[in-house]
């Protein structure tokens, strides 16, 4: 266990530690015990930290892809050399087992190399020539760094929904202010303190920790900032790009999903189950991309069901740092509350719970909950069509895969889907008909930096990782010359 002390600087604002004014109290949801408060910032912070990366872009945007390269590197570098402490950090703070942390920050070490490499091919890539239908003039094509860059992240995968924005933004040139939940500050600001050894020149990279309205409203609203890269809710993604567009200024949004996973009649189905469980109750199913949906081939539901059930019961809740949990706890007490009142609409709407529903007898404290299957969901039910962002899967039975592809399709979201089947033709097939930003064919949700992420419909605005990570952080300028 970490012994932390009674309150912890919130902001790094221009290379240099300090305390903000609004007290934020950090909590243990395995415990419901009080870890820390950090002193986190509010607008003042957030005009401060926008000034000094305002201050810092003229030197950043200049520097080369292999200068900025190597910051990466030392990053990755840094965050592998801390990897056991930012491991114990998530699930102190997050709630999440200890081997789910461990896939968090490699994520992390991941990302950050990536884009070191993409860094480092930049300055072959600077000036291309674009081809033209005349003699007449020539044009090349260059990507510029797009400025001072706001980055807002959610608790659910701290670092690593840091990592996605953060690494690609410094890869592309620009200068940065972090904002990171007010839920999980811990591993964040570790991490930020990984990076400020790093040996980036000042106000490069700011942190301004804080609540949603305090530091991410006027951050949204700073004509100074070129760009805001936002992962969270629906709701609050639509107040970011209305503060936003009062500037002009362009947003990417990482937002909810109500994903499927797909068991069709050939499937394997004891493959088909723990891709279930895995895409329903992995970080205790708060996944965006959780596969919520369970839609099974008629011929096989009854005994899908069985040893679904069988399975989740099962499944080990526990204390984060007990080495044979499988399932943690969720976030906080808000986030608790919110699943248990989902399940309850679920129960008066009709839905029948076929296990789960309630905290584990043996789990007094902290804000545990057994993994939850629900059938006979109706279609028109909060159950199906919200996210539920909890350990709750709802199974439903289809008779063609047309109707399957249709329930999939039927969402005003479409971030990603999962396929199990036999048939490499039908995997394929049905892959291309869903509505959904990446689909796993027979695959637990493995996610590689080179891979884009992000979704269809109000899932999603652009992508993140791969090239198209960093093309949002760069402007395009074509320069034509007559000959
Ligand atoms: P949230 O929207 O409540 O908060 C996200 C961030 O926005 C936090 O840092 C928060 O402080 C900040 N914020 C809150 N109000 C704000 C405001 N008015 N202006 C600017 N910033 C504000 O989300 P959450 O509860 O932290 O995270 C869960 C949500 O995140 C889920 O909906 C989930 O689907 C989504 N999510 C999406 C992805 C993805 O890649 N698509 C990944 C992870 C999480």
């Amino acid at each position: 266990m970490i012994n932390f002390p009674t309150t912890l600087d919130g902001l790094y604002i221009n290379g240099q530690w300090s305390a903000g004014r609004e007290h934020l109290r950090v909590i243990n949801p395995a415990t419901e015990a009080l870890l820390t408060t950090v002193n986190g910032g509010d607008e003042h912070a957030v005009d401060q930290a926008v000034a000094a990366a305002t201050a810092a872009f003229k030197h950043w945007s200049q520097t080369s892809g292999v200068e900025r390269g190597a910051m990466l590197r030392n990053i990755a570098n840094g965050v592998r050399n801390g990897r056991e402490h930012l491991m114990k950090l998530q699930s102190s703070n997050n709630g999440k087992p200890q081997f789910e942390a461990a896939i968090d920050v490699d994520d992390v070490i991941a990302t950050f190399e990536y884009y070191a490499e993409l860094a480092e091919g930049l300055d072959a890539s600077q000036d291309s020539n674009v081809p033209l239908p005349s003699d007449d003039f020539s044009a090349r094509l260059r990507r510029e760094p797009c400025g001072v860059v706001g980055l807002i992240v959610p608790w659910n995968f701290p670092m690593v929904t840091t990592a996605w924005k953060l690494a690609p933004a410094l890869a592309a040139g620009c200068c940065v202010v972090l904002k990171p939940s007010e839920v999980t500050p811990l591993p964040e600001l570790e991490l930020a303190a990984i990076i400020a050894e790093a040996g980036l020149p000042k106000g490069v990279f700011n942190v301004v920790c804080g609540t949603g309205l305090a530091v991410g409203a006027p951050l949204s609203a700073d004509p100074r900032i070129a760009r805001i890269s936002f992962t969270g809710s629906n709701a609050v993604g639509v107040q970011v790009m209305q503060r936003a567009a009062e500037t002009v200024k362009g947003v990417s949004l990482e937002l909810g999903g109500k994903s499927s996973l797909l068991v069709l009649e050939d499937a394997d189905l004891q493959l088909a189950v723990e891709l279930a469980c895995g895409g329903g109750f992995f970080n205790a199913g708060q996944m965006c991309s959780a596969t919520s949906r369970v839609l099974v081939a008629e011929e096989l539901a009854e005994e899908f069901l069985e040893r679904l059930q069988k399975r989740a019961r099962a499944i080990r809740v526990a204390d984060p740092f007990d080495p044979d949990v499988e399932m943690g706890a969720l976030v906080n007490q808000a986030q608790y509350q919110r699943v248990l009142g989902h399940i309850d609409r679920g129960l008066s709407a009709g839905a029948k719970l076929v296990c789960g529903g309630n905290r584990p007898a043996d789990l007094p404290r902290g804000y545990f909950l057994q993994p939850t299957v629900f059938t006979d969901v109706p279609l028109d039910s909060a159950l199906w069509c919200e996210e539920i962002f909890g350990p709750v899967l709802c199974v439903r039975s289809f008779s063609s895969e047309a109707e399957a592809i249709a329930l999939a399709n039927d969402s005003q979201f479409g971030l990603v889907a999962s396929v199990v089947t036999r048939n490499a033709e039908t995997a394929e097939r049905v892959a291309n008909a869903l509505q959904a930003g990446l689909v796993w064919l027979n695959a637990p949700q493995v996610i590689f930096p080179q891979a884009a992420w992000g979704g269809y419909k109000q899932s999603s605005i652009g992508r993140e990782l791969g090239p198209w990570g960093l093309a949002a952080f760069q402007e395009i300028k074509h320069v034509i010359r007559a000959l």
